[in-house]
């Protein structure tokens, strides 16, 4: 079973699961959630410097919808 991250461009939410979570809840403007899919859970960590969001990866997140700086910028977590 494919476990992914999910992360909410908006608030910077990360959420580990099977599927997409709920839209519902977001704490900024509109309530809801857009969530990205960055990719398969795993083993490596990775801090990005823009919305200081640290994640779990098999492989590099992806770029896509930073909450701080449009563009992830993935480093390697000590
Ligand atoms: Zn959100
Ligand atoms: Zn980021």
């Amino acid at each position: 079973m494919v476990i992914k991250n999910y992360l909410c461009s908006k608030c910077g939410s990360l959420v580990e699961g099977k599927q997409m979570p709920p839209g519902m809840g977001c704490l900024t403007n509109g309530n809801f959630h857009r969530w990205r899919d960055i990719g398969e859970k795993g083993d490596k960590g990775f801090h990005c410097e823009g919305c200081s969001t640290v994640v779990h990866s098999k492989e590099t997140p992806s770029m896509f919808g930073c909450p701080g700086e449009g563009f992830h910028n993935w480093k390697d977590l000590k």
